[in-house]
């Protein structure tokens, strides 16, 4: 995994540039947990779950299959009336992908089940810059946590942020003036 901040942080940025109006509380919430929720894996531990497998750590939860359904649950059932609904089904679809992309990045355990459950086959980026975050969370407060804080900041916040930055400007330099009314 990368930290659960980070995915979060990243779900919050693909959210501002999503939104081309104020959204709802809910809105910001639910991007959020649709990007941490793949790591409620880590459970398959206690239960003796192999890390490899198809329902192991980085399994079927980080799948873009799972993906798929969490995003048309959410949308379904928090925004019922939307009249966008369906562009909301398909941004929280990739709000959710959005995290095992970032765990593709990171240079450490398993690979990520990507194609679940029609292969298990793991998957990562060629590029892995970012370095993994320990699933204890023990060992996040020490070095291990530090280097996974700034491999994060540079290759996750700083991107996602100028990325940000980049949609924003452009939105309001494309933005048409409302017709003026008047005499
Ligand atoms: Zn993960």
């Amino acid at each position: 995994m990368a930290s659960v901040f980070t995915h979060a942080f990243f779900a919050a940025a693909m959210g501002g540039a999503f939104a081309r109006r104020r959204m709802p509380a809910r809105f910001w919430v639910l991007s959020a947990l649709c990007a941490v929720a793949p790591d409620a894996d880590v459970v398959a531990f206690a239960f003796g779950v192999p890390y490899g497998g198809m329902f192991g750590h980085r399994g079927f939860t980080h799948s873009l299959v799972f993906a798929a359904l969490l995003g048309v649950a959410v949308a379904a059932a928090f925004f019922r009336d939307a009249a966008n609904r369906a562009a909301l089904a398909v941004f929280f679809s990739l709000a959710t992908a959005s995290h095992a992309a970032l765990d593709m990045l990171t240079n450490g355990g398993l690979g990520v089940a990507l194609l679940a459950p029609f292969s298990a086959r793991r998957h990562f980026f060629p590029f892995r810059p970012v370095e993994v975050s320990p699933i204890g969370v023990a060992e996040f407060f020490g070095e291990w946590g530090l280097a996974v804080i700034l491999s994060e900041l540079l290759w996750v916040w700083l991107p996602a942020a100028f990325g940000l930055a980049l949609v924003l400007i452009f939105r309001r330099t494309t933005q048409t003036e409302p017709p003026r009314t008047g005499a």
